[in-house]
């Protein structure tokens, strides 16, 4: 049975301003006052976890452990079929330093120019974890989402962040960065992970 959410505080384990207002957006129903490890100036841990599931987990412990508040995690990235599923768990790290998306797209275009049609998906992790000055210190719950789709060349659209100007979701003409900000949080791969983690661990407002 899942550890409900019944704190006040929740600590959002990213400085990523793009994740960060995504999971305020979802979580805005539920009334919790959130607040980003980015504003607590808590350290962004070393992300070597060999997976999106682990990845997640040691950001969420980390923030858990620094600011002693119950911490969400999401690890995310964009698996492209024909390259193996990378860039993965390196989705970030193909931008550089400077978290340049130009260059980590460039770098998919120029990896996948022989395939006319190049399938590919969002994968998000979420890792909630509870801090260990708590009942249920050290626990953590982990849920996976997804949204297929394919890439699409040009890059189209200013909204988003990341990969969302190649991605196409299955059923859609637009990017995501084309799409409205509402009609994206509907049906992403972290959408998809929130929603099973809203149906395990909060209560319904
Ligand atoms: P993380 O912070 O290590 O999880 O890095 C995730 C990276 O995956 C981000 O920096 C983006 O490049 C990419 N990514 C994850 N989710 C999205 C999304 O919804 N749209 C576009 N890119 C995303």
């Amino acid at each position: 049975m899942a550890r409900l959410f019944s704190d006040q505080k929740l600590v959002i384990a990213s400085h990523n301003q793009g994740k960060v207002k995504e999971i305020s957006v979802l979580l805005a129903p539920f009334g919790s006052q959130v607040i980003s490890a980015g504003d607590l100036g808590l350290d962004e841990p070393v992300e070597d976890g060999g997976s999106f599931i682990a990845n997640a987990m040691i950001k969420a412990q980390a923030a858990a452990k620094a600011s002693g508040f119950i911490s969400l995690a999401d690890d995310s990235g964009l698996c492209v079929d024909v390259l193996g599923g990378s860039p993965g768990i390196h989705s970030a790290r193909w931008a550089g330093p400077d978290k340049d998306f130009n260059i980590a797209i460039q770098k998919i275009l120029d990896a996948t120019a022989d395939f006319e049609t190049v399938a590919a998906h969002f994968t998000c992790a979420l890792a909630l974890c509870w801090p260990d000055n708590h009942p249920d210190g050290g626990h953590c719950e982990i849920f996976e989402g997804y949204v297929m789709g394919k890439l699409s060349w040009p890059q189209r659209g200013n909204r988003g962040f990341g990969y969302d100007p190649i991605f196409v979701p299955d059923g859609f003409d637009l990017t995501f960065a084309e799409m409205e900000p509402a009609a994206k949080y509907a049906i992403s791969h972290r959408a998809n992970a929130f929603n099973q983690m809203v149906a395990a661990c909060f209560k319904a407002p």
